[in-house]
């Protein structure tokens, strides 16, 4: 399969080459040549087949030769090694719990891809590999989580001092071993400058091979695809008709992974753009313009986003015809107060603990459900409750049980290096300390 860039169609590479840059020339995003069709009869006997084959045979198309099969297996079998329940919340809403990874995010599906798949491309590579990033919080600890113990591959982690939650900090900090973590006396912006000027320093680049671990990484998108299969396949054993699916957004990438499998056959009667204040594609779906915005912090914070990388993308699939995205795809903006107060209606009358971003899923699938009497479907969740333990436990009114991993975690020794903004600490950390 080969990738083009969306800025400059001429720009084609391979999965390897996709994988490794990130993206392509003028911060273009790759995307495949063709979408690979699932065989129908695949599709509507999700039963017959385990996670692993399932999740093999959504990959395959993607990677054709350039893994082996029986490497491609493993790392699909490691990808998906954790539960992905679909749980029934009420009559016309189903949950899919995407949040039983080893960080307790749906990022850790696509970073646990992404990672192994660096790794073995990358295992040859005579200069020292360091995965650079900067987090402001979630993207982080799943990219730490993923590429832990991986041979070849060193990681460092900058963020920003006392500005990540007290658990995002210790999945960041915790690990030790091949993962460091910087504890950069700044903002995000600053981290985020800093990992700029690394990727521009010459002589960083004549002697260690550096590479990113960015959310619109193809190797971090496709694999997303998975568990829509997943959840069909637990679909089917409830209802007969197609699901209408809300998806949490921020940047995308989470919905136009099940776009993306719903081309190549899999059932959906209708996606919905999950979104907090940040709608700029609400605003878009309702008026035909795209007006990037500023990004307005909400309780969903891993939704504060305002203008969307991944949404090229969706558009593209579509063609860039307006009519049929949006025949099928709705957007909706829920805010902080409804959020919460979908938290606590939901507690109160089924007894499930949403936390901010599910539930901004929720209520934007009530309020489509309303317009469309007798449909049905689900909602991704996308965090363990117990990662917003403030907003949660005001709607709830009462505590959250933490679950027994992140008890382990807590209890680990914090590891980290403090560093200025200034950049010249940062390369001399880069050069000599890994
Ligand atoms: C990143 C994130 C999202 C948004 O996903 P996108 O793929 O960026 O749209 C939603 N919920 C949680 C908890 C996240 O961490």
């Amino acid at each position: 399969m080969e990738y083009y860039n969306l800025k400059d169609d001429q720009e084609k590479v391979n999965f390897r080459k996709a994988t490794i840059k990130g993206q392509g020339k003028g911060k273009g995003l790759f995307f495949p040549e063709t979408i690979p069709q699932f065989e129908e009869k695949f599709i509507q006997n999700l039963k017959l087949y385990t996670h692993e084959e399932i999740a093999f045979r959504c990959m395959k198309d993607f990677i054709g030769n350039e893994i082996p099969s029986e490497i491609l297996r493993e790392i699909v079998s490691e990808t998906v090694s954790f539960e992905i329940p679909l749980q029934k919340i009420n009559d016309r809403i189903f949950v899919l719990e995407l949040f039983h990874g080893p960080t307790l995010a749906f990022k850790d599906i696509g970073a646990r891809f992404m990672s192994r798949c660096l790794s073995y491309f990358l295992k040859d590579q005579k200069k020292k590999v360091s995965v650079l990033v900067a987090t402001s919080g979630d993207t982080g600890g799943a990219v730490a989580d993923g590429f832990y113990q991986l041979p070849g591959i060193n990681v460092v982690i900058l963020y920003p001092k006392n500005r990540v939650s007290p658990v995002q900090e210790k999945q960041l900090t915790a690990l030790g071993g091949n993962i460091r973590a910087l504890e950069v006396n700044g903002s995000f912006d600053d981290c985020q400058n800093l990992v700029k000027q690394a990727f521009s320093d010459e002589e960083i680049q004549n002697n260690i091979f550096l590479t990113s671990a960015n959310s619109i990484n193809i190797a971090r998108w496709l694999p997303q695809q998975i568990y829509y299969l997943l959840a069909l396949k637990q679909w089917q054993q409830h209802e007969k008709e197609a699901p209408v699916i809300s998806v949490p957004s921020g940047n995308f990438g989470n919905i136009c992974a099940g776009l993306l499998a719903h081309f190549r056959g899999l059932p959906a009667d209708h996606f919905i753009a999950a979104c907090n204040d940040n709608d700029t594609v609400p605003d878009y779906l309702r008026t035909q313009y795209y007006i990037s915005k500023k990004a307005v912090p909400t309780l969903s914070n891993a939704m504060d986003v305002g203008d969307p990388s991944n949404f090229v993308r969706i558009l593209e699939l579509f063609g860039h015809q307006f009519s049929r995205l949006q025949d099928k795809i709705s957007g909706y903006s829920i805010n902080d107060v409804k959020t919460l107060e979908t938290i606590t209606q939901v507690y109160q009358k089924y007894g499930y603990t949403l936390e901010p971003h599910s539930a901004v899923a929720y209520a934007s699938m009530e309020q489509y459900l309303i317009d469309n009497p007798g449909k049905k479907g689900f909602i991704l969740g996308t965090a363990h409750p117990v990662k917003f333990p403030d907003a949660v436990e005001k709607a709830i009114g009462g505590k959250i049980k933490i679950p027994e991993a992140l008890n382990h975690l807590m209890k680990k020794e914090k590891k980290t290096q403090e560093i200025s903004t200034d950049f010249e600490e940062l390369k001399r950390f880069l050069l000599h300390k890994i």
